[in-house]
């Protein structure tokens, strides 16, 4: 396993840089109410069509130096941006799922949500929201996802899964409630629960470290707009990219953190 570890992890991250691909049609498109496949992606400026041999994620971009080959209008380097993180997360994940026991089985879930997370951080940056024809999906795609988990890992924890959720539910949904949608927008209030069970599913400490990141990034980066004059007290920021990030890293280091603060109480 060891020698084929590293393949995989590599085989894993170049299928993210094409997932990635297809996330920065998603960014564009889904927000606009537009299809996904209909029509073929086109240079925003002149109209011309892209090439398949212009399409090729980050390296096209890198070849055509940042610049349409036909009107040579600059092309946004969030491209190529968005591609390498999603590489990049699929790979970190698949080494994580590889060494960690147990952790294999929820792999493709969780491949799912970040590849989704990546997009919804985008579009909550760029717009403020996040769509509910992503969030929603997220729904059965996630029941789908523990089901597939369980059954490959024959382990069913189901009381921790909605521990997780409720406590996302409320713990987001609450400052929702009394901020009167300011701060937090009704789309965090629906994604809190499809990170809440899936975290808890894999270990209700994941699922209450992520939490504290969430806020704490959030509070952090709030902090520091303010103190570089880039936001005012009543700025609202988005709250999506901290919920996903703070579940990303809750899932990772969650369980180890927990019992290191287990052992702390205890010690
Ligand atoms: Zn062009």
């Amino acid at each position: 396993m060891s020698d084929v570890l590293p393949v995989i992890v590599v085989l894993i991250g170049l299928l993210g840089v094409i997932i990635g691909s297809f996330l920065n049609v998603v960014i564009h498109r889904v927000p606009e109410g537009q299809s996904l496949v209909r029509p073929g992606s086109a240079c925003p400026a002149c109209g011309a069509a892209v090439r398949p041999r212009d399409n090729i994620p980050i390296v096209s971009w890198l070849l055509l130096r940042g610049r349409c080959r036909d009107c040579s209008a600059p092309i946004s380097k969030r491209y190529p941006i968005v591609e390498a993180v999603t590489g990049v997360l699929w790979a970190v994940l698949a080494w994580w799922a590889l060494v960690t026991p147990d952790a294999l089985p929820l792999l493709p879930l969780v491949l799912v949500l970040t590849a989704a997370g990546v997009a919804l951080t985008v579009i909550d940056l760029d717009h403020h929201r996040l769509p509910n024809a992503i969030v929603l999906t997220l729904y059965p795609v996630t029941v789908a996802g523990l089901l597939l988990a369980g059954a490959l890992g024959g382990r069913w924890p189901w009381a921790a899964a909605g521990i997780g959720a409720a406590l996302w539910l409320v713990v987001i949904g609450i400052p929702w409630l009394v901020s009167g949608g300011r701060g937090m927008g009704f789309g965090d209030v629906k994604l809190a629960p499809v990170l809440g069970v899936t975290l808890g599913w894999w270990a209700l400490s994941a699922s209450v470290v992520g939490l504290f990141l969430a806020f704490g990034l959030g509070a952090l980066v709030g902090i520091i707009l303010m103190i570089a004059g880039r936001a005012g007290r009543k700025t609202a920021l988005p709250f999506g990219p901290f919920l996903l990030v703070g579940a990303l890293v809750g899932l990772l280091v969650g369980p180890a953190i927990g019992s290191a603060y287990g052992s702390w109480l205890s010690g």
